[in-house]
């Protein structure tokens, strides 16, 4: 068999075939020739345009064996009323990028799979070659009808970068998968979303989870007026807990701190206060049980920190009634940070009740948060919002690579 037939065979490059083959010492170079006779722009499909020159274009494809596979074709050069001058289209590279499609759809398959550190690895490709990839990738993949007929979203803000920039990322509950992200986290950015919104599909938001201390609430008033908004019970019972435990701290400043036994005694009481019991070791239930018996502003903090958490397991008919004697009991509690806490719920009562009458489960926004936050964390190389969104996508959009020659 000839050489120039088994690198047919082998690539399966769409759409052209192999002239030459030469190893280099670092690559095999693969010099094909494109099938197509009519110029196709790659930036937007437009047919017909002035062919402005030739040139050799190289691409990266899937290693072969331990060697790197470099792709070079004669292309055409076009000048393209939309897009400027642009290279002819070719089926196995996207626009503008310098490697394959097997190439890139590979290695988003890997990131979602595994840190990216180890696709830069394993792909020998650097941090920034990584996001653009995936950048690509997701542009292509990512669903276009995913904000058709959204009835239940729920707005969250992810944290990323070593100096605490921000996320907006909009979910959808019912699937359970991130539909929108951008950077920043007030009002303006969720209006962004907003703003890229058909009046249809605006219409069909029925409600919006958000949490209670960010600015989201005036960007939702104004652009969809009549959807309903709830408070995400999550940041609600995480409310809860820094309370409880400002209640412990407050205790532990009072108790001569780390001087004295008893301050030492208390700082070791943190998880029996905050895990829930049936998660906590004898230890920890042991600790509990000593706070019961000797301090009562923590147990205190302790019960009203459980009951705010159990508003969200009682039946809905329940609820209403529930959370108002919890807001009388914390209002009375002579606890500042609980009284504070009383403060701002009840101030969004309409909105905490609309969350357990929508039922709309912190469990999946919660799985969705840390997944997001997973990511930042094992995307941290990614200086940019763009490349990291693009992370998000491809991790929580449902995006399916199908991987090559499978
Ligand atoms: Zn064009």
């Amino acid at each position: 068999m000839r050489v120039t037939t088994a690198f047919n065979r082998m690539l399966g490059l769409p759409g052209a075939w192999v002239r030459e083959v030469a190893f280099g010492e670092q690559a095999v170079i693969v010099t094909v020739v494109l099938r197509v006779k009519k110029p196709v722009c790659s930036g937007c499909g437009a047919r017909g345009l002035k062919v402005k020159e030739h040139r050799i274009k190289p691409w990266r494809h899937l290693d072969l064996g331990g060697l790197r596979c470099r792709i070079e074709c004669r292309l055409r050069r076009l000048y393209c009323p939309g897009c400027g001058d642009v290279y002819e289209m070719v089926p196995w590279a996207r626009a503008g990028s310098p490697y394959t499609r097997d190439f890139e759809d590979l290695s988003a398959w890997l990131a979602q799979q595994m840190n990216q550190t180890q696709v830069t690895k394993l792909m020998r490709i650097g941090w920034e070659s990584v996001g653009k990839i995936l950048e690509r990738v997701v542009a292509d993949y990512l669903d276009e009808g995913r904000l058709d007929g959204l009835r239940f979203i729920g707005v969250d803000e992810v944290s990323y970068g070593a100096d605490h920039k921000f996320l907006t990322c909009v979910a959808n509950h019912e699937t359970g998968g991130i539909v929108w992200a951008t950077e920043g986290r007030n009002a303006a950015s969720l209006k962004a979303f907003f703003d890229g919104l058909t009046d249809e599909q605006k219409a069909s938001i029925k409600a919006i989870s958000i949490d209670m201390s960010a600015g989201y609430e005036k960007a939702i008033t104004e652009a969809i007026p009549d959807a309903e908004i709830a408070f995400d019970p999550f940041h609600v019972i995480q409310l809860g807990a820094k309370a409880c435990d400002r209640v412990r701290r407050d205790e532990y400043n009072r108790h001569g701190r780390s001087s004295s036994s008893e301050g030492k005694w208390i700082k070791g009481t943190r998880y029996s206060l905050l895990k829930d019991t049936t998660k906590q070791t004898t230890r920890q239930l042991l600790k509990l049980a000593e706070v019961v018996l000797t301090n009562k502003r923590m147990y205190r903090a302790f019960l009203l920190y459980g009951e705010l958490r159990y508003l969200y397991k009682v039946p809905k008919h329940e609820a209403a009634e529930r959370l108002e004697a919890w807001l009388s009991w914390a209002s009375r509690s002579r606890l500042k940070p609980f009284v504070k806490l009383a403060r701002t719920i009840r101030k969004h009562k309409a909105g905490v009740l609309a969350a357990v009458e929508l039922n709309l489960s912190n469990g999946r926004l919660e799985a969705l948060n840390s997944k997001a936050r997973l990511i930042s964390h094992r995307a941290y190389g990614f200086h940019s919002a763009d490349a990291l969104i693009a992370m998000i996508y491809l991790c929580c959009a449902g995006i399916q690579i199908a991987l090559p020659h499978r």
